[in-house]
């Protein structure tokens, strides 16, 4: 049902209002300041994203609570877990009951797979899958929500935070592993064209951000398969050549820009020129996340990930030898149908030989419609709990020992925020950080030399 709403002006002279919510991933991000962009084109006051790449957003975020006038909230939801899938009902549910008056929009990958389910939920107003959610604007314009329009914005800037921005480069996927429900929710891959790459970071840029992340659903296959936007990609309608290599050396180029990273990438599509690039310019931050998601072969195939273990630490093998420093940071799976004890012990053993600086532990999560949920085997529920819990604690001593051996090193922090007098920040290799300020600023880069570290980060001190 659609509730009554008088926004717009509606004559009280205020703009409408839209909290955003984001669950899963750095390209669900990106696609959430797209749409907040465009209603702040359309003359909107939209409030910073909440996000939680756990697909755990809070229900209870700042923007929901401190401005009870919200007109719209705007759930861009996640369909990896099924646990994503039922916090973006949660969230719909409990924002509905907590602003009655305000239109709740469910968009995004589970609205894109499941729109009879995401349509039916409590609290939803309205769903728009992946390839509809531009259309907000005039969809809440139709249902009476409109303003003036406002200033021209960049697509995936957040206007709020300018030391760290997401680029979308590329969307959709074709590897089908079979957990996994993103080719169905996303398509096939699209890259975006360079030049249109370089006019977004330049333009970020001029807004003061100093670094960008290059983000993706398959960010190795960019260069690869249709082209978005304005241009063409070098290997428009062909399937293969992966080209990251030379987009992320011209978007390094970039005047003005201090850094940029890569999100995840495959392990198969990371090439030698790749890493020769993050190895030899201080500019591409020297940090890769390779998902693993299990080290048992028997297990990789059947998720159709298409490498052995030998395969993947022979990648990681190379990185290191590449790049001094390397942050290597990976997505583990726990419990895929017929996980055996001997291949969970495997997933151990390739952990501690990759020696991760940082791990983002999952239990798998049966997904209709996937290859995988038919599958015999399925694991309990009690024994996911006790592997992820395994991993993660595996996880913690190896985040702990990467950073014991940046103590003494200068590195430098990208400052994110002042508070209390301490700074904090990220390396360029992923490495939380925290120091006495001393005048330091948000957004500037700062040498520090590392004293102490923790499981969760460093501390140091400026260093002269
Ligand atoms: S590579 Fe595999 S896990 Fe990643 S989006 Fe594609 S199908 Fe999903």
């Amino acid at each position: 049902m659609t509730p009554d709403v008088t926004a717009g002006d509606g004559g009280t002279g205020r703009r409408p209002r839209a909290v955003f919510y984001t669950l899963g991933c750095k390209a669900n991000l990106y696609d959430t300041a797209c749409m907040m962009n465009r209603l702040r084109d359309a003359g909107w006051e939209v409030a910073t994203p909440t996000h939680d790449r756990s697909g755990a957003a809070r229900a209870r975020g700042k923007a929901g609570t401190r401005k009870p006038s919200v007109d719209l909230f705007v759930i861009n939801s996640c369909a990896v877990t099924a646990r994503a899938e039922s916090k973006s009902r949660q969230l719909a549910r409990s924002l509905k009951r907590r602003h009655p008056g305000a239109l709740v929009a469910l968009v995004g990958c589970y609205s894109e797979i499941n729109r009879e389910q995401a349509a039916q939920a409590a609290g939803v107003d309205f769903v728009l899958g992946t390839a509809d959610r531009e259309a907000l604007p005039e969809l809440v314009a139709g249902r009476g929500l409109a303003a003036s329009p406002g200033e021209e914005r960049i697509p995936g800037a957040f206007a709020a935070e300018r030391t760290r921005a997401a680029v979308k480069v590329q969307d959709g996927c074709e590897q089908f592993c079979s957990y996994c429900v993103i080719p169905y929710a996303r398509g096939p891959c699209r890259s975006r064209p360079a030049e249109d790459v370089l006019d977004e970071v330049s333009r970020l840029v001029k807004e003061g951000f100093r670094e960008v992340v290059l983000t993706g659903i398959h960010l190795g296959r960019w260069g690869s398969g249709a082209s978005w936007g304005a241009g063409k990609v070098p290997g428009a309608g062909e399937t293969s050549g992966p080209r990251l290599a030379d987009l992320v050396r011209r978007v390094a180029a970039v005047p003005g820009l201090a850094r940029v990273r890569l999100s995840s990438i495959e392990p198969m599509e990371i090439t030698d020129e790749l890493l020769d690039l993050i190895g030899g310019d201080p500019r591409v931050c020297r940090h890769l996340h390779v998902p693993l998601q299990s080290g048992s072969d028997r297990v990789l195939e059947r998720m159709n990930r298409g490498y052995t273990a030998v395969e993947y630490l022979a990648v990681v093998d190379r990185a290191n030898r590449a790049i001094p420093g390397l942050g290597l940071t990976t997505d583990v799976m726990v419990g895929f149908p017929g996980e055996e004890e001997d291949d969970f012990e495997a997933t151990l053993d390739v952990v501690r030989r990759a020696r991760f600086s940082r791990l983002h532990v999952f239990r798998y999560s049966r997904r209709p419609n996937t290859a995988a949920a038919d599958m015999p085997g399925q694991v309990s529920a009690g024994t996911k709990k006790a592997r992820s819990e395994r991993v993660i604690a595996l996880g913690r001593e190896l985040a702990l020992r990467f950073h014991q051996g940046l103590i003494g090193r200068k590195l430098e922090v990208l400052v994110e925020k002042v508070s209390a007098g301490r700074a904090e920040g990220l390396t360029d290799n992923y490495a939380r950080a925290v120091f006495a300020a001393k005048g330091s600023c948000p957004n500037d880069i700062v040498p520090v030399r590392v004293v102490r570290a923790t499981a969760s980060g460093i501390s140091g001190e400026i260093a002269g």
